[in-house]
């Protein structure tokens, strides 16, 4: 039995990821730590407190928000649809963080619901 010889090049593919239009709000904003302020700019998220039913987001650039723990909300909405928006400079969000947020596809019925078992280890 003859090993084939793994030549294969790991190509960094620009892949979409896809979580649950359910998926919880907050996991979501740990996860993508992006937040998207209601005058439609794009502020990367420096902490995130949550405190009962709200979350207290500091962003990079300094600007505290309280988020509601709604999957309908304004800010799930923007998560979920990437309207047009603004990027924060201030908050220098990487480039690659950009592009898989653009990547992030939202679906009913497929995709990670980032519960426990996507936290293991
Ligand atoms: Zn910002």
């Amino acid at each position: 039995m003859a090993d084939i010889p793994e030549k294969v090049p790991k190509k960094k593919k620009e892949r979409k990821r896809y979580y649950r239009k359910r998926v919880e709000f907050f996991r979501l904003l740990q996860k993508m730590k992006l937040w998207p302020s209601r005058k439609r700019i794009l502020h990367g998220i420096k902490s995130i407190e949550i405190v009962g039913k709200q979350a207290i987001i500091t962003t990079h650039c300094g600007e505290t928000f309280t988020a509601y723990n709604s999957k309908n909300s304004r800010v799930a909405r923007h998560l979920r649809n990437k309207w047009d928006m603004k990027i924060c400079r201030a908050c220098n969000i990487p480039s690659w963080k950009i592009e898989k947020f653009k990547a992030t596809r939202f679906s009913q019925s497929y995709g990670s619901n980032l519960v426990e078992k996507d936290n293991e280890g």
